[in-house]
């Protein structure tokens, strides 16, 4: 432990965002963080508590007592070495993780809990301005061809993993750049496409080979008919010729198919899935050169869905220039504290405002679209009614109803399933909310019906978090590499 009194001596201490203004103007990271200084007070703050809940807490079980101890020593690269034992990525959950560590660290009863993720982001960014992270080669080739397919970071870990203990990994991605929602969904905003490049570099260096613009699936068409996913890929390769050529297979395709809203006037132009709008935004911020790109410059912009896609939208459309960003959630708004007895170590109901909604945005809470109205084919508004929840259920308040402006509407409702043809392709059964079926157990875990196919990420659990889908990576290299070897030294 750091400093025996801290946790009574210091304040938590928040990193910095650039002034909204400024930020505005264009689509670059904009959150200040931590200097040594106030890393090290922010570490001195953890009681190395005897059951450390944050480790818990934590998806990829990060050692964080152990890090934040070595921070507080000013010993940053030791503290790089811990982190880095359980998480290929640090500075993507450094920047973009909800932080459920946070959630569970036991000052979090009474207190504000360790700052744990801005800790975490000042040792990573540590890192690799010392030039710490640098290409593990394997010790010995196994001989073993491993196939992964789809490029999040899921895919990512796992090719990473795979590729250390000596197996020959290739990397399939339908998409013109690796990084999966990573690339084209989190805006640059929020992290920066930069820091998968990075890692890129260093998979390859490490023996991955990727092969972007390449979509598995059947030859005539691979993702399916009526599917709303945009198909840049310029190659296909069927599941047969993949499981012929390989000694395993993992699908780390993710969970891309987004969730409509059938109501009347869904034609008209103008609405659209939040996952046509961002894409096209991370595109362009690449340098790529998008036809018709849809924008929201002097717009009335409704966006249906209060999470964190809704959230994306709302930034997004801030930063090209939106006459309004109004943002809705059906369910009603969350106390702004929440019940901490009640829900500690777990994830707490409460509300939640991003650095987007800080930016400028309408929040209207309880509220539902019965209908999108318009002129000339072009969406002109929707016609809303309040709702209230009963015993589970959703009851309209009569006499709500009313009829708000809009020039363009972002669906951002979450997920339903993955595009579903690359399970069906390679004829992977599926669990009752469409994604692949295969249990987490350690024994044979990962492993779908179909023999030497495995399935790990938001395709198997469902659209989840960053931070989940590396820990499935890792734990799917796991269970690849028993697969192939009889045993494995990665780490579960
Ligand atoms: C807008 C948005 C914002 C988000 N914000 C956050 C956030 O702030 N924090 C957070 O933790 N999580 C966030 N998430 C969720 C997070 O991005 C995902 O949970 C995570 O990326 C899932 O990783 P994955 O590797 O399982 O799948 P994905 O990242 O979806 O990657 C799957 C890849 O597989 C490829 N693929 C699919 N089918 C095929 C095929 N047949 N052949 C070849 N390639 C294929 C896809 O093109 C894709 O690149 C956000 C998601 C969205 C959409
Ligand atoms: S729960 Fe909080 S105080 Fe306890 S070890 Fe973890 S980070 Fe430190």
């Amino acid at each position: 432990m750091g400093k025996t009194t801290g946790f009574m001596e210091y304040e938590r201490i928040e990193e910095g965002y650039r002034p909204v203004p400024e930020r505005l103007k264009h689509y670059r990271e904009f959150v200040v963080g931590l200097d040594e200084p106030q890393a090290k007070v922010q570490a001195a703050r953890c009681m190395d508590c005897g059951t450390p809940f944050c480790n818990n807490g934590c998806p990829v079980n990060n050692i964080i007592p152990d890090f934040n101890d070595l921070v507080y020593q000013s010993d940053w690269q030791s503290a790089w070495a811990v982190l880095d034992s359980t998480n290929n990525f640090p500075e993507f959950t450094g920047r973009i993780c909800p932080a459920p560590c946070e959630a569970a660290c036991v000052l979090n009863v009474n207190d504000d809990p360790v700052g744990i993720k801005s800790i975490e982001h000042a040792i990573i960014d540590r890192a690799w301005a010392e030039g710490w992270v640098a290409p593990r080669l394997a010790k010995h080739k196994t001989g073993k061809r491993v196939a992964v397919v789809g490029s999040g970071p899921a895919g990512m870990a796992a090719a990473q993993q795979l590729a250390r203990v000596g197996h020959d990994v290739t990397l399939f991605e339908k998409n013109d750049r690796v990084g999966g929602l990573l690339r084209y969904g989190i805006p640059d905003f929020k992290m920066e496409k930069s820091h998968i490049d990075r890692r890129v570099a260093q998979m390859q260096a490490e023996g991955v080979t990727i092969r972007t613009g390449v979509v598995i699936g059947a030859k005539d068409d691979p993702l399916g008919k009526g599917s709303r996913v945009t198909n840049w890929a310029k190659e296909t390769i069927t599941p047969g010729q993949l499981q012929q050529d390989f000694d395993a297979v993992l699908i780390t395709a993710g969970a891309e198919q987004s969730r409509d809203l059938p109501v009347p006037g869904r034609e008209l132009d103008g609405i659209h899935f939040a996952m046509e709008f961002l894409p096209q935004q991370n595109k362009v911020n690449a340098g790529d050169k998008v036809k018709g790109q849809l924008r929201a410059d002097g717009k009335h912009v409704i966006v249906i869905g209060g999470g964190d896609t809704g959230s994306d939208c709302v930034g997004t459309s801030n930063r090209h220039g939106a006459a309004s960003v109004t943002q809705f959630e059906l369910m009603p708004q969350p106390p702004v504290q929440e019940n901490r007895p009640m829900t500690w170590p777990y994830w707490p109901y409460k509300l939640r405002t991003s650095s987007s909604h800080e930016e400028g945005c309408e929040r209207e809470f309880a509220i539902s679209t019965k209908e999108f109205v318009g002129e000339k084919g072009k969406v002109t508004g929707l016609k809303t009614v309040r709702v209230e929840w009963k015993d589970g259920k959703m009851i309209e308040v009569p006499g709500s109803e009313q009829v708000l402006k809009a020039d363009l509407v972002l669906l951002a409702m979450g997920f339903v399933s993955p595009v579903s043809p690359v399970l069906e392709a390679f004829g992977v059964e599926k669990d009752a909310r469409g994604n692949a079926r295969a249990s987490t157990d350690f024994d044979g875990g990962y492993a779908t019906n179909v023999p030497k196919v495995f399935a790990a990420g938001d395709v198997r659990r469902g659209q989840s978090l960053v931070v989940w889908a590396i820990r499935e990576g890792r734990q799917a290299a796991r269970a690849v590499d028993e697969f192939l070897m009889g045993f494995s030294d990665l780490p579960r």
